[in-house]
């Protein structure tokens, strides 16, 4: 036994009505209406996990509306898959999914973009209220588009990513490290009572007087966690200055994307980064087990539905 040999991942009609049970707890709701009537139709004798609405007579089943509505692979498949990319720390291929779920490599790539979609993170609330210590830096991945390869990194996608300790991390990906791509996100998903912590970069300077406090560490010259006295902080209690959080994170991500994602097209990389956040962010440290995790992606799989849009969305 593993935790693979559950029925929903071999079975479709499992599937429905596991996928159902996540969704739909309270019993079906028709994706058209919105009626949570419980005298909507049974027609899954007709068709898996098909039901009728009971007021606007509309047919419908778990799938619609979700990003795998349109998708054509056994919703048992699209089941291990979430596990699969869910349960990984660096992510799995769309090449290594082509292979376990026996589906083409078109299919599976699509697929793990839809999943992806499902990851994104709707949350709004900004990091740090409460007065929590949140780590923000940029690194560069990549090759942009249009770009030669050459010396510094003009060439490369800029990331942002804002991580809060002991917390949440939102990634970003921005137009090159200057305040006026990076100002906008930061005042948007930093709390103003946040202990803000950057690298010595200039593109912080103003915008961190907004922020209860700002401190930096100096990579110029090496140094990489400073322990200080602030007066915010009671006496006695050093304040640990360093951003070796948000560096263990970009370290994470550039290995998966080195390691599995070989081409990340440009125009994809929000979708990556939202996973990769997405695992962070319910991580065991966290108390999210593999198990409730994929069950959290599918709770994210409702009102994001991704549509194929020809050989075009494929990566190079
Ligand atoms: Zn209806």
């Amino acid at each position: 036994m593993s935790v693979l040999s559950k029925p929903y991942f071999h079975d479709e009609a499992e599937a429905f009505r596991h996928l159902e049970s996540v969704l739909w707890p309270e019993g079906p709701v028709c994706p058209h209406c919105g009626s949570v009537s419980g005298k909507h139709y049974d027609l899954r004798k007709t068709r898996l996990g098909l039901r009728k609405c009971s007021d606007c007579r509309k047919q419908f089943t778990v799938k619609v509306g979700t990003v795998f509505e349109s998708a054509h692979i056994p919703l048992n498949k699209m089941l291990q898959a979430v596990y699969l990319m869910t349960s990984s720390k660096k992510g799995i291929s769309a090449h290594q999914l082509h292979r376990v779920l026996e589906v083409q490599y078109k299919t599976a790539w699509f697929l793990a973009h839809r999943i992806r979609e499902a990851m994104r993170d709707g949350s709004m609330s900004p990091l740090g209220g409460n007065g929590g210590t949140v780590e923000v830096d940029e690194t560069y991945i990549g090759r942009a588009e249009g770009t030669e390869v050459g010396p510094g990194t003009y060439h490369k996608n800029a990331v942002l990513a804002l991580i809060e300790r002991g917390g949440s991390v939102r990634s970003f990906h921005v137009d090159g490290a200057k305040v006026s791509e990076v100002a906008p996100i930061v005042r948007a998903n930093l709390a103003r009572e946040a202990k803000m912590m950057t690298d010595e970069s200039s593109i912080y300077t103003k915008l961190g007087k907004e922020f209860a406090m700002h401190q930096t560490v100096n990579h110029a010259d090496k140094e990489y966690v400073r322990r200080t006295n602030v007066r915010q902080l009671p006496k006695g209690e050093p304040m640990v200055v360093t951003t070796n959080t948000i560096e263990g994170y970009f370290s994470i991500f550039k290995r998966g994307m080195k390691g599995v994602y070989q081409h990340c097209s440009e125009k994809h990389l929000h979708r990556y980064l939202a996973e990769f956040d997405f695992r962070y962010n319910q991580r065991i440290a966290l108390g999210v087990d593999d198990k409730n995790r994929a069950g959290k992606a599918l709770l994210g799989i409702s009102g994001k539905r991704l549509k194929y849009k020809g050989p075009d969305s494929l990566p190079a």
